[in-house]
C-alpha cells in the first residue's frame, strides 16, 4: 500500500496491489489491456514493422471524448506482473519491432521502471502519453525513457474544464513538455528514419476549435522555435457518447485546413494525417485473447 502523488491530479490516496481509491481508481499492480504490435503511429515511431505498443488500463485526464474509452474511462484490461510484462517486451523485441510504446503509464512508473531493470530492450522506448505529467514524475524516467510522445491538448482553461475537469491542463502541460524536451533535446533519427531519442508532440485538432489549435502551435514555436516536431491529427471522431455541445461531430476540412496553415506559416516540421483516419475501425481491439502478444 502506499499513498499516491505521481499525477498532477495529487490525489494522495491509498494505493494496494488490488485497489485505487485515487481518482484513476487503478491498483499499484499493472492492468493491461493490450500488447501488440501496433502500424499506426507517425513513421517516426512505427517505421515499417511497427511498435510494439503496451496500452495500460486507465488514464489520469479522461477525456469526455476519448476513442479508448474502455481502457481509460473504465479501466478495462487484466494483472500484470513484472515479469510477464518483460516477457512480453522480449517477444515483441524478438517480433522485430523498431520500438516499444508505453501508452498512458504514468500511474504505474514505479512498476514500468522495476520491469525495465529486469529486461531493458534494445531499442528505442517510447512514452506516450496524455501530457498532463508532474515534472516530479517525470524527472524519475529520465535516463529510462528515449522519446516522449505527448499530446498538446487544450489551451483554455474553460476548454479543459468542459473537456477533462481541469482547469491546470494547460499549465502542466507546458512544463511538462519542456522537462520532455530538457531531457531529450533535439531529436535524433536512425538510417531507418526512427526516433532514437526526442520528443513529438502531438495535437489533436478538435471540432469548432481552431483558435485553441493556432494557440497552442504558437506555443511551441514560441518555446521551441523549429526544432521540436509536431503531429497534426485530424482523426476526432465522436466516441463515448460525448455530451459536450460541438464535440459531436467530425472536424471539417477547412477547420483542418486552417490549422495546418497556421503550422506552415510557423515553420513547424512535423506529420499529418489522410482523412481517412478519421475511422472508428483505427482504434485497436483491447482486452481479449487476440490482443495480447
Ligand atoms: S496516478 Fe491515480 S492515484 Fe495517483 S495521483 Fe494520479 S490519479 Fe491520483
Amino acid at each position: 500500500m502506499y499513498i499516491c502523488h505521481l499525477c498532477p491530479r495529487n490525489c494522495g490516496a491509498a494505493r494496494s496491489e488490488t485497489e485505487g481509491k485515487g481518482f484513476c481508481r487503478l491498483p499499484s499492480e499493472m492492468r493491461i489491456a493490450r500488447i501488440a504490435p501496433h502500424l499506426w503511429e507517425e513513421p517516426p515511431i512505427s517505421g515499417t514493422r511497427g511498435t510494439g505498443a503496451v496500452f495500460f488500463s486507465g488514464c489520469t485526464l479522461r477525456c469526455v471524448y476519448c476513442q479508448n474509452a474502455e481502457i481509460s474511462h473504465r479501466n478495462e484490461g487484466r494483472p500484470f506482473t513484472e515479469y510477464e510484462l518483460s516477457e512480453a517486451l522480449r517477444r515483441l523485441v524478438d517480433m522485430g519491432m523498431h520500438t516499444i510504446s508505453f501508452i498512458t503509464a504514468t500511474p504505474y512508473t514505479d512498476a514500468v521502471l522495476r520491469t525495465l531493470e529486469r529486461y531493458r530492450p534494445p531499442v528505442p522506448l517510447v512514452w506516450n502519453s496524455s501530457g498532463y505529467e508532474t515534472v516530479e514524475t517525470l524527472r524519475r524516467l529520465d535516463g529510462a525513457i528515449d522519446v516522449y510522445l505527448p499530446d498538446l491538448k487544450h489551451h483554455a482553461a474553460s476548454m479543459s474544464r468542459l473537456c477533462a475537469g481541469v482547469d491546470d491542463y494547460f499549465e502542466i502541460t507546458a512544463k511538462a513538455i519542456q522537462e520532455m524536451v530538457r531531457q531529450t533535446e533535439s531529436p535524433v533519427y536512425d538510417a531507418e528514419g526512427i526516433m532514437t531519442r526526442g520528443t513529438l508532440i502531438r495535437h489533436l485538432i478538435l471540432p469548432g476549435s481552431t483558435g485553441e489549435s493556432r494557440a497552442l502551435l504558437n506555443w511551441i514555436y514560441d518555446t521551441f522555435g523549429d526544432s521540436i516536431p509536431v503531429s497534426l491529427m485530424r482523426q476526432y471522431v465522436p466516441c463515448n457518447n460525448v455530451s459536450v455541445p460541438g464535440l459531436n461531430r467530425r472536424v471539417t476540412e477547412r477547420e483542418y485546413l486552417r490549422v495546418l496553415e497556421c503550422m506552415r506559416a510557423l515553420g513547424l516540421q512535423g506529420y499529418t494525417q489522410d482523412s481517412e483516419s478519421a475511422e472508428t475501425e483505427f482504434v485497436p481491439v483491447f482486452n481479449q485473447a487476440e490482443s495480447f502478444v
